[in-house]
């Protein structure tokens, strides 16, 4: 890589932590100039790269996850590198990585769930979305995960995308997944179950629903489940009346369709899907082995807040439905990462648009910056992600343009690569990962699926191993 560079042109060298879209959009921006030029290292912990494509997006979206043709093309470029199975704080410390890149820039996402706060939300059988999600897309800290689908009722909380997207994957058919690239061993898990009730509940009514358009509209058009709404449920009050009419587009059509349903349900197909607002847990009850066996539940009536924003208010009507099996999905959560200061209210690292400040003295910390998700919370949508990379690396410029800059005593890819050989010798790199791809294509192509998944490091390891000794 080094050898393609013009050394008498200003050049910078960038460690980018994370392989998910904000990572790769903000490498596709530095990657578009000219002067200065940048030289990018992005690193990954799981072997693999994508992040949230290849393991949050469902894996019956394939359309959505096609963005990694565009990732691929940034990803050969000839000042760009991946190290995969590297992990930052583990196998290098951001000190090490301050030895021998000028900027460092965060694009971590956020690894965790938001946590619901209830009795008996830890119980046996109560799972976050993240991890079924994590799960069913072959992560693999995730693959040994297991969930009873000998249950025939299922609840999710939530009225999100997180949510239907799980709602979805509960109900569709094996022969629907079989077409998609879901992890082999959860095709055969959801091919076994039994699960024919799937509830979704949101605490407030159906005009403050977190999901979106299409997806909502998706899930009235699976082959074997329906959807079953009760409408006086999702009647608006007046507060969501005069709300709806300032209201954006999206949230007008949520609605329509979402009104559209109630009371079409004609009991013809397999699986039923509930939609329940104005509907919060208050307990989870559980059976003598600790597992979940109902939920209590109660009726809530919308009030107005601070700000204009609607807030739930519970009222004294109460109920309570069995289920054997609970997701909940009120959204992500960062995680903290070594020597990286965090902040906790709001699940992010702390920074200014941006550039990762110090707390204490609210100084930018020169030359880190944080991307995506784990700069401004786990919100919108992978596109979304592009403006917010590109608003960080025209600040990351602009450092460099008024001399705000870390010189790292080492700076060149090939002392780069001897770190990262000595840290940690199993990494995985680009070409690794092209032939991986092409294998996890060739192993799907003989079943008629996209691709079927390597979903543990020792997998990856392996087949790269055995191509070697082909080779
Ligand atoms: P989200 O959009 O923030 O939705 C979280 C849901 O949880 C909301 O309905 C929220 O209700 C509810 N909630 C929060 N705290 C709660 C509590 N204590 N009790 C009960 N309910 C609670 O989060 P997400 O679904 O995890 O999605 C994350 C992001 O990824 C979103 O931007 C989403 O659009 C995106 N995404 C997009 C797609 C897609 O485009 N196909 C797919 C998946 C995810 P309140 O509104 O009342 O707080």
């Amino acid at each position: 890589m080094s050898s393609q560079i013009d050394n008498h042109l200003p050049h910078y060298r960038v460690a980018i932590i994370g392989s998910g879209p904000s990572g790769f959009y903000a490498a596709d921006k530095l990657l578009s100039y000219s002067t200065p030029l940048f030289e990018i290292d992005m690193f990954e912990k799981l072997p693999l790269p994508f992040g949230l494509v290849r393991y949050g997006v469902a894996p019956d979206h394939q359309k959505i996850k096609s963005v990694t043709k565009h990732f691929e093309r940034i990803a050969s470029h000839e000042r760009f590198r991946f190290f995969g199975n590297v992990e930052i704080g583990k196998h290098v410390r951001i000190a090490q990585l301050r030895q021998h890149y000028h900027h460092i820039i965060y694009a971590v996402g956020a690894q965790t769930d938001r946590h619901l706060n209830l009795p008996g939300i830890d119980s046996l059988g109560s799972h976050s979305a993240t991890e079924f999600v994590a799960w069913y897309n072959g992560h693999p800290d995730f693959r040994d995960l297991t969930f009873d689908l000998t249950q025939k009722r299922a609840a999710i909380v939530g009225m999100g995308n997180v949510a239907v997207d799980v709602a979805r994957i509960l109900c569709r058919t094996p022969e629907e997944l079989a077409q998609t690239d879901i992890a082999e061993y959860a095709l055969e898990a959801l091919a076994k179950s039994q699960v024919e009730e799937v509830y979704l509940f949101g605490r407030r009514g159906v005009a403050q629903a977190a999901f979106s358009p299409l997806e909502i509209k998706e899930l009235g058009q699976m082959p074997d489940a329906e959807i079953v709404v009760d409408s006086s449920n999702v009647q608006l009050d007046p507060l969501s009346q005069a709300m709806l009419k300032k209201a954006n587009k999206d949230t007008k059509r949520n609605v329509e369709i979402v009104q559209s349903y109630a009371g079409q349900a004609k009991n013809e197909k397999s699986k039923r899907l509930y939609l329940k607002f104005l509907t919060s847990p208050t307990e989870i009850l559980v059976d003598q082995n600790g597992r979940v066996e109902a939920i209590r539940l109660v009726k809530n009536k919308l009030i107005a807040g601070d700000k204009g924003r609607i807030w739930a208010n519970p009222t004294d009507e109460i109920d309570v439905i069995p289920f054997g099996l609970l997701f909940r999905s009120i959204g992500y959560q960062g995680v903290p990462i070594r020597d990286v200061p965090f902040d906790s209210s709001r699940g992010t690292f702390c920074h200014h648009n941006g550039r990762i400040i110090e707390p204490a003295t609210q100084q930018p910390k020169i030359g880190e910056y944080a991307v995506g998700w784990i700069k401004r919370g786990p919100t919108g949508v992978i596109g979304t992600n592009r403006p917010d990379a590109i608003e960080t690396v025209e600040l990351l410029v602009d450092d460099i343009q008024n001399g705000r800059v870390h010189h790292p005593p080492m700076g060149s890819a090939v002392e780069a690569l001897k770190m990262v050989q000595t840290q940690q010798p199993d990494f995985v790199s680009y070409e690794d990962w092209c032939y991986l791809d092409g294998e996890e294509q060739r192993r799907g192509k003989i079943k008629g699926r996209p691709r079927i998944k390597f979903t543990s490091r020792q997998e990856v390891l392996a087949a790269l191993k055995q191509r070697t000794s082909i080779d």
